[in-house]
């Protein structure tokens, strides 16, 4: 256990990475990954670089001195999927090991072991926790990764508070059930604002809309709270800000996973530099729905969407 995820996520670059290699993340990895490659990895001389969210450019981009692939599978948000036994077949090949940020999975959703991955990686600040009052990181690894990373943590100090993991146990009791209800409620949401006038597309992976979706429904056992409602080109982002300032029963926040439903504006394109996201795409605010009523929350949505227009 690690005090934090990105800790955990450091941890695992550090074991696998040395001096001289190179580092294969996906585009969609978790924003504030790209910082430890600028704190971290560039004044230790290691190289690193991004790969489509769809994977078309994955095997190209891999060098003679890849030590690591990072991947995040769906992606943060827009929820891509990628054909990850496929990566890690690719991966393993050459003898590369394969990590993954599973915290949209949660252990409960998605299985990046069982699907051909050597480390997985889970926020339990977000879903595990689940009352979004704890800040923990998880690693799950094989037997050879763990030989290979396992000590790591320890050397380097990092530790989580037993008071912590008391409440990580407390929130996992309801995993399954608040998970199964975040699901229903977000596809059910999802399916309601794919039918509004406001909104280009709605970015949510049990959606038949979705791209691979196919890859969702082969490797996922259900979705959780969190969607992205990408608007129509028409809005400016100063109004997709009105929109959720409107929003009565969603509070503004970036660490999902509680019972509570988050609005947040999605810099979609800032947070990619691989991917096609330049240009043709409205603003983008991601909705993490709680365990609120439906009923409520489309209420709510409706009134802030009347406000766009003022
Ligand atoms: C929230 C989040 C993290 C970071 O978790 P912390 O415990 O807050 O460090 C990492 N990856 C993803 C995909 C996340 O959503």
């Amino acid at each position: 256990m690690e005090p934090i995820l990105l800790a955990a996520i450091a941890v695992t670059i550090m074991g696998y990475i040395h001096s001289g290699g190179h580092v294969l993340f996906v585009d969609s990895v978790y924003e504030p990954v790209r910082k430890i490659a600028d704190a971290f990895l560039k004044p230790n001389n290691i190289a690193y670089s991004f790969f489509k969210t769809d994977g078309s450019d994955f095997e190209q981009k891999i060098q003679s001195n890849t030590q690591l692939i990072f991947v995040e599978s769906p992606g943060s948000l827009l929820y891509e999927m990628l054909d990850l036994p496929e990566i890690c077949r690719i991966a393993h090949e050459r003898d590369i090991p394969v990590g993954v940020d599973n915290t949209w999975g949660s252990a409960w959703l998605y299985n990046p072991l069982e699907l051909g991955a050597d480390v997985s990686v889970i926020a339990a600040t977000k879903y595990l926790c689940g009352h979004s009052d704890v800040m923990m990181g998880i690693m799950v690894a094989t037997e050879k990764a763990w030989k290979q990373i396992g000590a790591l943590p320890e050397a380097l100090g990092q530790a989580s508070s037993p008071d912590d993991a008391a409440l990580v146990l407390r929130g996992m009791r309801t995993l399954g059930q608040r998970l199964a209800a975040h699901g229903k409620a977000a596809l059910a949401i999802s399916q309601w604002l794919e039918t509004r006038p406001e909104v280009e597309k709605v970015w949510f992976p049990e959606l038949p809309s979705h791209p691979r979706h196919d890859l969702w429904k082969r490797d996922c056992k259900g979705s959780n709270g969190l969607l992205t409602i990408e608007f129509k080109k028409q809005y400016t982002a100063k109004q997709t800000e009105n929109f959720i300032d409107a929003l009565a029963l969603f509070g503004i926040g970036a660490s999902w996973g509680g019972f509570e439903s988050l609005a947040l504006p999605a810099n979609v394109v800032g947070a990619r530099t691989a991917s096609d996201w330049r240009e043709g795409h409205g603003p983008f605010v991601r909705l993490h729905i709680g365990l609120e009523s439906v009923d409520d929350l489309i209420s709510d949505i409706t009134q802030a969407f009347s406000t766009l227009n003022q």
